[in-house]
């Protein structure tokens, strides 16, 4: 397929070097010329980088460098695209408006499909003459490590475009979970409600930092427990995503309080060095002492 990633950023590079390496041909995006060129040197280190590993062929690799381009050009990106990917900032007019110039440039079979992590999918299809051929393809950071894509059906998403994208994914090798367009689809919504409800057992001196990511990591197998992945997300990204799904589906998502005040304090985790954890060398090595919410106080 001719796959075309809208967007060079964390997530559009790392959407267009699967797609690469899964032997499709693909065209980048960005407005900026400089983050165009650092997306394809990334792209491609990391296709070396998956022949050292054993995950392609060096042929397969020439063949994938070979089949990339990038551009600042929306005309030229978009030239015989069957699919287009959607990874430009999580605003949602600019979606919008990236959705309708696509759809004036594509066949009217070009699936148009959007990297939301929150946004409502049938709202942004609305902006599409042609919403019947949207849908979410929700891919995890980073892109070619995570095993999953949440595939999120927008109200207007017809079964062809389902399953299309669904085999798309299939494709890639990942695994693709289908949702209704809901606020905070699968992934999300189960996390935070997760991360939430460990940040109100602090709080309430239940247990400490370390204890209970302990008994989500050993008790559960998570590879991480929900205050350090609060941490590694952003205590500032996490409190947005919850205010958001406290506003769509009530109480339980409200944010708790020793969220606010990290995030007020600056303590937005492991991007600063601290948040529940202190960071140092990108791994957690001390619990970050707060005063409020010592568990010693409470037994
Ligand atoms: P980012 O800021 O790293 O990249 C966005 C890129 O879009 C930038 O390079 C910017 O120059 C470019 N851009 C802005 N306007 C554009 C336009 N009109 N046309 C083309 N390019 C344009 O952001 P990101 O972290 O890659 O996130 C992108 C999307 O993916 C968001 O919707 C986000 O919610 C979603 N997402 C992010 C993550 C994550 O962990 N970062 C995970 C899943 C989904």
């Amino acid at each position: 397929m001719r796959v075309t990633v809208i967007g060079a950023g964390t997530m559009g590079a790392g959407i267009a070097h699967v797609c690469a390496a899964a032997g499709h041909d693909v065209s980048i995006r960005d407005i900026e010329p400089n983050v165009v060129m650092d997306a394809i040197d990334t792209i491609t280190n990391r296709l070396s980088a998956g022949v050292e590993r054993g995950y392609l062929t060096a042929a397969e690799k020439e063949q994938a460098v070979d089949d990339l381009d990038g551009t600042t050009d929306l005309d030229s990106a978009l030239e015989g695209a069957d699919l287009v990917i959607e990874a430009v900032p999580e605003d949602l007019e600019l979606k919008r408006e990236t959705f309708a110039d696509t759809e004036d440039h594509v066949d009217e079979e070009t699936i148009i499909a959007t990297n939301t992590s929150s946004m409502s999918v049938s709202s942004i299809a609305a902006a599409l003459k042609h919403p019947e051929r949207s849908v979410g393809l929700h891919f995890f950071n980073p892109p070619h490590k995570m095993g999953l894509i949440e595939v999120v059906l927008a109200d207007q998403t017809d079964e062809e475009t389902a399953d299309r994208a669904e085999e798309f994914v299939d494709g890639l090798g990942k695994e693709p979970v289908v949702v209704t367009d809901t606020p905070g689809f699968a992934s999300s919504r189960l996390g935070v409600a997760l991360g939430v409800e460990a940040m109100r057992m602090v709080e309430n001196g239940v247990a400490s930092v370390e204890d209970i990511d302990a008994a989500m990591e050993l008790g559960y197998n998570h590879p991480v427990g929900p205050l350090e992945l609060t941490d590694r997300v952003g205590l500032d990204v996490r409190l947005d995503i919850c205010e958001y799904l406290h506003e769509e589906l009530g109480d339980r998502f409200e944010p708790p309080e020793i969220l606010r005040e990290k995030v007020e304090k600056g303590d937005t985790g492991k991007k600063v060095g601290r948040g529940f954890y202190v960071w140092e060398g990108g791994e957690p090595k001390d619990v970050a002492d707060d005063e409020d919410y010592d568990i010693e106080d409470v037994i």
